[in-house]
């Protein structure tokens, strides 16, 4: 008995008895462990954010056997764990973000301007995966990716309270965000832009306990937001981002984003954690201030902060074509088109010590997003969705929002199962198949 629940917990520690450590040496060697392998799927997809959540109902779609891992504890990423439920670019897009914005719309779960409910996203996303008939794994995160001497990605490991397992798939989607996956499958990446300048984190809440139509000067609006701004600055809570907004979910209910944490790499948990903490005392500083600054917010309430920083700014994966603002300025049509952008250039924090947003002076004509900057150039078997396809600096400020983030996991959701079933690599799935498929679907007019 104490034998088995020994070996049940070699998986925590990773160290046999027998290793040796001297206490001075700055790294320890593991010893090496068998895996369970826990599941072969057709498609495996790591990360279940817009992104992911789109690629995994749309391959599921397409007849694939999908697993989706998600480190946190519910689907969604940024319109939920992150608080941020607000979809920008939505507006001449088809397709899955056409069909669950309509779905938002009849249920009366949207806001004012492009906000929506997070627990309405949470109840969409995961109803419509049990649907679809994917398998959802929540709070495993992806650990480790097993790549063959082919450069075939074959196997990735996660870790969870069940301990280290393996999962075997014959496609793999990055839809992490950061690009962990890409990273870990040891593709090359680029973060940040060319000096390594970072855009800026926002932890962000949800507020309640105002009436909207009390305060509309303090809504959404960019004159909105310079009065927010000095009204958190009269109150002696001086907001670290100079654009504090308040977007509206109903009459009584607010998304708030109004902090900004600057230069924080997506990989440095120490200082995400840091971070994390300093802007959750900020924000409860600043609604206890406006609770004693103006007689309308005596009641204000800071609901709940969310679980998950929101990180602007991962890794960008190498694929077989990188979007540049050379694309964005010009508006370039591309010959495999998964989506159009239409989103400007929206940098936060990262450029001559400016603590709102800017375009850098660039102005965006709508561009195509192709297929290729979603295919992972260093490794086979490697789809990339939503913030960490390919693209410089510039690019990626334009195209990293939801409305584009949700249309490129649906592309790379379908993609993965077209490969997966004419036994193909991903690269040498058929344009015309793909939009037969559902690819690039046609805009619907739908906006939210
Ligand atoms: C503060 C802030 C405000 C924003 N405002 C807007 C806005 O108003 N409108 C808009 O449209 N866009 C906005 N964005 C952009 C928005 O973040 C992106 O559009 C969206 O996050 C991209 O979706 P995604 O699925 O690629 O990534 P994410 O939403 O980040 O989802 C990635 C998911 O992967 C999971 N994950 C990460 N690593 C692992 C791992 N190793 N293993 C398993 N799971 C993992 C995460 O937990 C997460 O659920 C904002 C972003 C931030 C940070």
């Amino acid at each position: 008995m104490i034998e088995s629940v020994k070996s049940k917990m070699d998986w925590i520690s990773g160290v046999k008895e027998s290793s040796s450590s001297n206490r001075n040496e700055a790294t320890i060697t593991e010893s090496a462990r068998q895996v369970p392998v826990a599941g072969t799927y057709d498609v495996i997809i790591a990360g279940g954010g817009p992104a992911g959540v789109c690629a995994s109902l749309a391959a599921a779609k397409c007849g694939a056997s999908v697993l989706l891992l998600e480190v946190g504890g519910c689907l969604g990423g940024i319109l939920t764990s992150g608080l941020m439920s607000n979809i920008i670019d939505s507006a001449n897009k088809g397709g899955l973000l056409c069909e669950i914005i309509t779905e938002l719309q009849g249920m009366k779960m949207t806001g004012g301007y492009n906000s929506v409910d997070p627990e309405a996203i949470k109840h969409i996303f995961e109803r419509r995966a049990n649907q679809a008939g994917v398998k959802v794994r929540l709070h495993s995160r992806v650990v480790a990716a097993i790549v063959s001497p082919e450069r075939q990605l074959e196997t990735i490991i996660t870790e969870s309270s069940s301990g280290r397992e393996a999962w075997r798939g014959k496609v793999f989607i990055d839809a992490t965000g950061n690009g962990d996956l890409g990273a870990l499958a040891g593709c090359s990446y680029e973060l940040g832009d060319s000096t390594g300048r970072l855009q800026a984190m926002s932890l962000c809440a949800l507020v309640y306990g105002v009436d909207a139509t009390k305060i509309p000067e303090l809504l959404r609006s960019d004159e909105g937001k310079r009065n927010l701004y000095e009204l958190l600055k009269k109150s002696g809570a001086t907001p670290s981002y100079s654009m504090p907004t308040l977007f509206p979910l109903n009459n009584k209910g607010f998304l708030l984003m109004s902090n900004h944490q600057y230069q924080i790499r997506p990989d440095d948990a120490q200082a995400i954690s840091d971070v994390t903490l300093s802007a959750r005392s900020e924000l409860w500083n600043q609604i206890v201030a406006l609770r004693l600054t103006d007689q309308r917010l005596t009641e204000l309430r800071l609901g709940v902060t969310a679980a998950q920083i929101g990180i602007r700014e991962g890794r960008r994966i190498a694929a077989q074509y990188r979007l540049t603002v050379d694309d964005l300025i010009h508006g370039r049509r591309q010959p495999d088109p998964v989506c159009r952008a239409t989103f400007s250039i929206d940098i936060h924090g990262a450029l001559d010590g400016n603590s709102g947003y800017t375009s850098s002076g660039m102005k965006v004509q709508p561009y195509d997003i192709p297929l290729r900057a979603l295919i992972a150039r260093d490794v086979s078997g490697l789809l990339l969705a939503g913030r960490c396809i390919c693209g410089d600096f510039y690019a990626h400020a334009s195209y990293r929002v939801v409305g584009n983030a949700a249309p490129v996991g649906e592309a790379a959701g379908i993609c993965a199962a077209l490969a997966v079933r004419h036994n193909i690599p991903v690269e040498e799935v058929s344009y015309t198949d793909f939009v037969q498929s559902g690819g690039n679907p046609h805009p619907s007019g739908n906006n939210i």
